[in-house]
């Protein structure tokens, strides 16, 4: 194994050769830059739009590294940072923010115009990346698999946000994947009560143990009865569902990124003469967001919600993507740390 360091090293990781495949290939990180930092990653969330990626939805150019929900240790620094040394627990905004542009002037850097999101290096199913200073977050208690949750839940307090519901509102969340189980997360941190509706009976019970007494499972929610409805089905029908399900008057916010599902041509029939606000959130918006997340993970964090999450072993990436849209539990942390026998070649 080479040593880590600053230099120019050599590194492998499992990028998305074409749709539907994973290849572990070969791959070299040059030196490292001065206010740049490398790390090895440790834990990575499986997102919805990763899933998109490998299921050939989205316009993608080959090989692609992808996972960017991730949990890491720093492993060298470059010659101008100062603040984070090696073996400190990081987990990263993946949003390039210029500072510059309208956007990030407006506050709203989430959609900068120099957004990219192939700014860094390598992504996370990759061993070592190198990351610019300015987007890690450090995590105090360590590379646990939780804070995986950092950027999802950084999403769903961008989308909480904008629906700001007050405490006399009826709260209905549709969904309870990976952003399902974040924003109950939170909303039960927050004190909030709120129903939550999960199609799949095995995601359900589990999610019921971590909600409740907050949270409710309902499995019929009724139409018009709830003031503010998170559509984080990721599905069509859980957009159509929302839009029965918000009253007239209401507050509906999608998180649901169609990508070739659907072109929702439903939605304008479904809430015309409703008067209902509707937003579809995307990304963490302010970068408060990422640190409200990092310590609701520290502060709030249990064993019943550690249940809902899914640990998986790296060297099984294929088989988990392959099999993630109908697996029984809410979201899938894939275990990066390979053991020395598995190294390749
Ligand atoms: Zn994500
Ligand atoms: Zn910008």
């Amino acid at each position: 194994m080479s040593p880590e360091g600053a230099g120019a090293i050599g590194t492998s990781g499992y990028l998305l050769t074409g749709p539907l495949t994973f290849e572990r290939r070969e791959l070299e990180l040059p030196p490292l830059r001065p206010d740049w930092v490398r790390v090895r990653f440790i834990y990575c969330g499986i997102c919805g739009s990763d899933l998109s990626q490998f299921e050939g939805r989205r316009e993608a150019s080959y090989p692609l590294s992808l996972g960017h929900e991730f949990v890491a240790e720093v492993v060298a620094v470059g010659a101008d940072v100062t603040e984070l040394q090696p073996g400190d627990a990081v987990t990263s905004d993946l949003n390039f923010r210029c500072r510059d542009c309208d956007q990030c002037r407006a506050g709203r850097s989430h959609l900068c115009r120099m957004g990219q999101i192939g700014e860094f290096s390598n992504r996370a199913f990759c061993d070592l990346g190198d990351l610019h200073a300015s987007y890690l977050l450090p995590l105090r208690e360590g590379p646990l698999p939780r804070f995986a949750l950092v950027e999802p839940l950084s999403c769903v307090l961008h989308a909480k946000n904008w629906a700001s519901p007050d405490p006399t509102e009826r709260i209905l969340v549709i969904g309870g994947g990976g952003l399902g189980i974040c924003l109950a997360f939170a909303l039960c941190q927050q004190g909030a009560s709120f129903d939550i509706a999960e199609q799949s009976p095995s995601r359900a019970s589990q999610i019921e143990s971590a909600v409740s007494p907050l949270g409710r499972l309902v499995p019929q929610p009724k139409e018009d009865e709830y003031d503010v409805v998170f559509d984080l089905s990721g599905s069509e029908s859980g957009l159509k569902a929302g839009c029965r399900l918000v009253k007239p008057g209401g507050r509906l916010c999608s998180m649901s990124h169609l990508d070739g599902h659907s072109d929702a041509s439903f939605l304008l029939a479904a809430l015309t003469r409703r008067d209902v606000s509707f937003t579809v959130s995307y990304l963490n918006g302010e970068w408060s967001n990422l640190e409200t997340a990092v310590s609701l993970l520290e502060d709030g964090w249990s064993a019943t919600w550690e249940g809902l999450l899914r640990i998986v072993s790296v060297d099984d990436l294929q088989r988990e993507f392959e099999t993630r849209r109908a697996a029984p539990w809410c979201k899938t942390v894939i275990d990066l740390k390979r053991e020395p026998s598995q190294e390749s070649r």
